[in-house]
Order: C-alpha cells, then sequence, then structure tokens
C-alpha cells in the first residue's frame, strides 16, 4: 500500500533495523521502544487489521508467530517474553498494517492498562 509506514519498510523506501526477514514476514526494531527488546513482526502483505483477515492469509500469520518465536529465541529470551498486537482504536492501533509487538527483556504487568 503507497502510503503506509510498513509498507515503505517492507519496500526499503525508509530505513528500519531489520533484524529477520523471509518471503513473507519481516521483524525490526521499533523506533520507540518500550522494553529492552521491542521489535515489531509484521507479515509482508498490507492487512490493515484483523478484522481484515482472509482465509489466505492462515499461512502467513502461523509464519509471522514462528518467526517470532525464532527471533525470541535467538534474543535469549528464554525467561518469557509477550507478544501482542494493538486492533483498531481501543487497543491504541496507530499503524494500520497487522503487527505483533515483541516485547522482552523485563518483567510486564498483567492485566494490560
Ligand atoms: P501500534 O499501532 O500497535 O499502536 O504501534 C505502532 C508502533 O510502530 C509503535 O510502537 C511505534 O513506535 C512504531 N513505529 C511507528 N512508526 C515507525 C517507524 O517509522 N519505524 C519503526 N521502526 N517503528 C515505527
Ligand atoms: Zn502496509
Amino acid at each position: 500500500m503507497q502510503d503506509c509506514i510498513f509498507c515503505k519498510i517492507v519496500r526499503r523506501e525508509i530505513p528500519a533495523e531489520i533484524v529477520y526477514e523471509d518471503e513473507g514476514v519481516m521483524v525490526f526494531k521499533d523506533i520507540n521502544p518500550v522494553a529492552p527488546v521491542h521489535l515489531l513482526v509484521i507479515p509482508k502483505k498490507h492487512i490493515p487489521t484483523f478484522f481484515d483477515l482472509q482465509e489466505e492469509d492462515v499461512s502467513v500469520l502461523g509464519r509471522v508467530q514462528l518467526a517470532a518465536a525464532r527471533v525470541a529465541a535467538k534474543m535469549n529470551l528464554e525467561k518469557g517474553f509477550r507478544l501482542v498486537s494493538n486492533c483498531r482504536e481501543d487497543a491504541g492501533q496507530l499503524v494500520f498494517h497487522l503487527h505483533y509487538h515483541l516485547l522482552g527483556g523485563r518483567p510486564f504487568g498483567w492485566p494490560p492498562g
């Protein structure tokens, strides 16, 4: 999608610290980290929110989660991590290209605020 910031990162039109990439998935550092490890795990395909998911997206979302697990292991997050996705306004979604935040390196509270 032309004006989407994460699509621009996928197309390398704007820089990002990319830590993992495969055919359908990209993982890069969040520009405004809220934990010692704060990565964004995205499908390369532009999907705005969970409400836009189609049957054909099932396999790429599996790939997104597998990538998250592998990157977490590589980053020595054996103590645990949080994989969280904000969907629309009540959750505070700012970038409308579906993504998971991979957060680690410190304990997290529950429930989230
Ligand atoms: P959400 O949509 O789940 O609220 O969060 C979007 C996240 O994207 C934020 O944590 C924000 O810091 C991050 N972000 C926004 N713009 C950029 C960017 O241009 N580059 C990178 N690496 N992260 C970004
Ligand atoms: Zn996009």
